[in-house]
């Protein structure tokens, strides 16, 4: 829910950080100064780089200021007029902002979209003086400083900026803030964030020994041995998921001619980000979406109705070229998979369809222990197709998340331009958002690709596609569980289940019999024959946060049994080895 008047407080405050900013460096000029996620930012031009004292200082002069109870005084005046009062302040940027509402009637700033500084119409504009601090704004802000405690904001950091996202153009310094309505809210903040940055999975990544990345690979992850385990634990049970719920496995092509990107519009609208390949005078491209090899792979048979829905699901990797800028982690990568699949539906299918599928998202997020909320997007201005057959859609849509219970909220006029979407947020053991799975009905690239079935009339009719993907990429949705989990995976999860644990080198040989046994039963086992001593080895499986330790001495040795711990440090005390497989399977099986 948006906090319209925390929002107001946070805007207010970049009013204010400028406005210190101004006085400390004379020269300063100004870009925009919006709210964003937890405070404000706002990008500033000057003659050097701001440090960490000047931060301080910066936020000091705020403190001193929202405390002088400062009113904000909003004027309109005539464009020109603006332009004038913004020119004498040597005020370039807003200058600019200024002839650009002038001549184009918008102020949009490249990389922010819309901003704060539209005026009330194109020929009047406002602005707001705070002190000595006149800025252009259409505001809203506080009346008066008083309504901010002073204690309830803080500077986090600078970084550079392009002016409207231009490498062209001047380097900005974006120094952001966050603020709260209260003290407490602010350091509860705080410590919100030591708690992620606890959970980053970059951090436990490499901790955990799941993956790394290398320089000659820039975004495409090198999954480790553990990692590897995990990937394929979650696309197998993925493939549990999915085939009794009537889907079938594909794989597709990677590399395809440029002349299907031209069919299905990518090479139009998708090609920057797309890697291209020459080969024998040929344009080649990695496929960035599996989409049209399905397209292809359904066009290949006349289907008749009787057959449908026709759901084909693919897991093989993807390429984004993605600026190695944004790359990050596990979050922004440029290879990846998807946990894709599209379903080839007849128009009467659209209802129950979508309400399997989403039953289908719930029990997965169910077994993962994540809540998440869903969010439908509608008919957009520009849209392709009949009217009709979007409200046909949309209220099938309406009526399948009600039949399987997902309360949801209305985005009016966001869905894509060829049909209507759901999406799902996922929430984290620590209270954050992460948009996992989407499900968008697709009304253009069956005519695209001239996708046909054969109706009970014998004649030839249109299928619907349905582009659908639960986790999303196995990549950020191992990421979101690695923070999720804060790197202890439940057993069924984890790429080590337990740890044998040999006391002396004489016990080496039974742990060896007893990973026999285990593994056999299609656990996974190590045996840590280092030459530590016990509480070293014990501790080392703690960090390495496998769920179950197995100690075995000379009395479990005899009495072919193990002494059972758990990373929690909990002691379960001696068990037989059937006692502990019958332990360890039931938490697998109850996804514990
Ligand atoms: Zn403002
Ligand atoms: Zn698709």
């Amino acid at each position: 829910m948006k906090n319209e008047k925390l929002e107001t407080k946070r805007h207010s405050l970049a009013h204010i950080m400028a406005a210190s900013i101004q006085e400390m460096f004379p020269e300063a000029k100004f870009g925009v100064g919006p709210v964003i996620e937890e405070g404000f930012f706002y990008d500033v031009h000057l003659s050097r780089p701001l440090t960490p004292e000047d931060l301080q200082a910066i936020e000091k002069r705020m403190r001193e200021k929202v405390k002088q109870n400062l009113r904000f005084e909003r004027s309109e005046m005539p464009l020109d007029e603006a332009a004038g009062l913004f020119g004498n302040m040597s005020q370039d940027f807003k200058v600019e902002l200024l002839q650009d509402l002038k001549t184009r009637g918008t102020t949009a700033v490249a990389d922010l979209g819309d901003s704060n500084l539209v005026g009330t119409s194109i020929n009047e504009v406002s602005v707001y003086k705070t002190g000595n601090f006149t800025d252009l704004c259409r505001g809203p802000h506080v009346q008066q400083t008083s309504e901010i405690d002073p204690d309830s904001f803080r500077l986090t950091r600078v970084s550079g900026a392009y002016w409207r996202g231009n490498q062209q153009r001047e380097q900005m310094q974006r120094v952001y803030g966050v603020a709260f309505d209260t003290k407490k809210e602010l350091e509860e903040y705080f410590i919100r964030l030591e708690e992620a940055q606890k959970r980053d999975h970059r951090k436990l990544g490499r901790e955990l020994g799941l993956f790394m990345f290398h320089p000659w690979a820039p975004g495409a992850p090198f999954w480790l041995p553990k990692g590897t385990t995990l990937y394929n634990t979650l696309a197998n049970y993925m493939r549990g998921v999915l085939f009794p719920a009537g889907y079938v496995e594909v794989k597709t092509p990677l590399i395809y001619n440029k002349a299907l990107w031209e069919r299905s519009g990518h090479w139009k609208h998708y090609r920057k980000d797309m890697f291209l390949i020459e080969s024998e005078n040929e344009t080649m491209s990695t496929k960035p979406m599996n989409c049209p090899g399905h397209f292809l792979t359904y066009a290949s048979e006349v289907h008749s109705y009787r057959e449908l829905p026709i759901r084909f699901h693919e897991q093989t990797p993807l390429h984004r070229n993605e600026a190695s800028g944004v790359l990050s982690g596990l979050t922004r990568v440029r290879q990846f998979s998807q946990d894709d699949a599209h379903c080839f539906i007849t128009p009467d299918q659209i209802g129950e369809e979508i309400e399997r599928l989403i039953r289908l998202i719930q029990k997965v997020y169910g077994d993962f222990g994540l809540t998440f909320s869903a969010k439908l997007s509608t008919m957009p201005d520009d849209h392709l197709g009949e009217v009709s057959t979007w409200e046909h859609a949309e209220r099938q849509l309406k009526t399948a998340l009600a039949q399987a219970n997902m309360p949801y909220t209305i985005n009016e006029k966001d869905g894509a331009f060829y049909g209507p979407k759901i999406d799902f947020d996922v929430t984290d053991a620590i209270g954050r958002k992460w948009q996992c799975a989407t499900i968008q009905l697709d009304y253009a690239q069956p005519e695209n690709f001239d996708l046909k079935y054969i109706g009970a009339d014998n004649a030839e009719h249109r299928p619907i596609v349905i582009h659908r993907a639960i986790f999303g990429s196995f990549e950020r949705f191992i990421a979101i569980l690695i923070e999720h989990y804060a790197g202890a995976f439940p057993v069924w999860l984890a790429p080590v289940q337990a740890m044998l644990i040999p006391i002396a080198d004489r016990h080496v040989e039974y742990c060896n019999q007893v990973k026999e046994r285990l593994s056999a039963a299609g656990l996974r086992v190590e045996i840590d024959t280092s030459v530590e001593r016990m509480n070293a080895k014990i501790r080392n499986a703690q960090m390495q946060k496998i769920p179950y330790m197995l100690v075995v001495g000379d009395r479990e040795q005899e009495q072919g049994a193990v002494a059972v711990r758990l990373r929690s440090g909990e002691d379960l005390k001696t068990k037989s080895v059937d006692d502990f497989l019958h332990i360890i399977s039931e938490a697998i099986r109850k996804k514990n």
